[in-house]
């Protein structure tokens, strides 16, 4: 059972073990930085809230002035962006929500718990000490670390940025991605589509996964199978990127050219990994440039992409983060014959919140991918039952 197979947590050790973050550091706009990788921990200049200010639209009153009475005069008037006097003894200050506390006041009573005649205000409901009032510092102290390094930019924590005045942001350069596509038979939707032929789908899955990956893709098309050619763009994109991915030809048929020709322009590793979808992966570097080879087959590619490349990028992108969050999610399917290998189904939720799977698991059957939400990460040797607790991995996860 899985002769001469690695596993594929041993693949990745092995891959995660040769990757570095990229060495260049962009100092770029906040507005721009939302899914770039931050370089370096950014700690708070300042405290958030800067000053004591209202959580509501109300009066700012000082508490022991309603000991024993409940009407108190409003000598002002405090709009959010402006500064408002001392509070005097026995008044109040008509206030609204962001505005600043003035000095003296200790509370904030709601509108709602007010009733206004004249120039005096009723407070029907005492006030606890503090009440509606948002602190200095309580949300973020002066010098308290607000975001890591090595953390994904999403569009919070830019906003989380902003909000301590931070314009500039230290991000990773972003990685430059190559891509090709090995196949005398694949040609692109638009041309014809001669007897024998097939169209290039894993240009259309492997690109789109890179952009969403955030990368800056090269993408040299479709490469013949031809041991020179595929050596040419080799070379080519060697010395434009910091990975090159490329589908097909990674298998031992006469017409597989990957090996002989990345063995030619630098060093390979063929590895047979005990996963389905998936088997052949080449794993290499040419000049600079590190190297994966996916197989050609469309879902095995784009499996493998998001089993092994994703990991792999995350971490030359500088994340920290590299292993998909898994969720422990109900089958509502039966799973009854044990594979050696290591499973990757697609699934689907449905409306019990339980988890359905594609009819067909045959990895030529790329309609599976489309269909699903993600995959069943299933062990080797194991069987699904209706009702058990398995491993999902929601695209939602595996794409961040
Ligand atoms: P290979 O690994 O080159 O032997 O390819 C395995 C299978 O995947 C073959 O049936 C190919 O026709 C198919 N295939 C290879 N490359 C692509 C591609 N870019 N798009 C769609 N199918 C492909
Ligand atoms: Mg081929």
């Amino acid at each position: 059972m899985n002769k001469g197979l690695l596993s594929v947590d041993d693949a990745l050790k092995l891959l995660l073990s040769e990757a570095r973050p990229v060495a260049d550091v962009e100092e770029l706009a906040t507005l721009e930085a939302t899914g770039r990788v931050l370089a370096r921990a950014q700690r708070s200049t300042m405290d958030v809230p800067p000053m004591d200010n209202s959580a509501m639209d109300g009066y700012a009153v000082r508490v022991s002035d309603l000991k024993g009475k409940n009407s108190l005069k409003v000598s002002q008037k405090i709009m959010a962006g402006s500064v408002g006097k001392p509070l005097e003894p026995g008044g109040a200050a008509r206030i609204f929500t962001g505005a600043p506390v003035p000095q003296g006041a200790d509370a904030i009573v709601m509108q709602e718990h007010c009733t206004v005649e004249g120039d005096q205000v009723v407070v029907n409901k005492i006030p606890k000490l503090h009440e509606w009032i948002r602190r200095t510092g309580s949300d973020i102290r002066k010098g308290s670390e607000i975001l890591g390094a090595g953390k994904r930019l999403e569009p919070q924590d830019t906003g989380l940025a902003a909000s301590v005045g931070l314009r500039t942001l230290p991000v990773y350069r972003k990685v430059r991605l190559g891509l090709f596509f090995t196949g005398d038979e694949l040609v692109m939707p638009g041309e014809p589509l001669a007897p024998g032929r097939i169209y290039n789908s894993n240009r259309f899955t492997l690109r789109g996964l890179a952009e969403t990956f955030r990368c800056e893709v090269r993408d040299y098309g479709i490469v013949p199978d031809s041991l020179e050619a595929t050596r040419e763009v080799l070379r080519r994109a060697a010395g434009e990127c910091d990975l090159i991915v490329t589908s097909g030809g990674v298998s031992v048929g006469e017409a597989d050219f990957v090996k002989p020709a990345v063995e030619a322009e630098g060093s390979l590793l063929m590895w047979r990994i005990a996963m389905k979808p998936g088997r052949p992966l080449a794993f290499g570097r040419v000049g600079r440039a590190f190297f994966i080879g996916l197989p050609g087959n469309p879902v095995s590619s784009f499996v493998t992409f998001l089993v092994f490349v994703r990991p792999f990028l995350l971490k030359t992108q500088g994340s920290e983060k590299t292993s998909p969050t898994v969720i422990a999610a109900r089958a509502d399917f039966d799973w009854p014959q044990p594979d050696p290998r290591r499973e990757f189904l697609r699934v689907k939720w449905n409306s019990q919140g339980g988890l359905e799977l594609y009819p067909t698991q045959d990895s030529a059957v790329l309609a599976s991918t489309s269909w699903a939400d993600g995959l069943v990460d299933n062990p080797p040797g194991h069987v699904i039952r209706k009702g058990d607790s398995v491993k999902f991995l929601p695209y939602s996860e595996l794409y961040r």
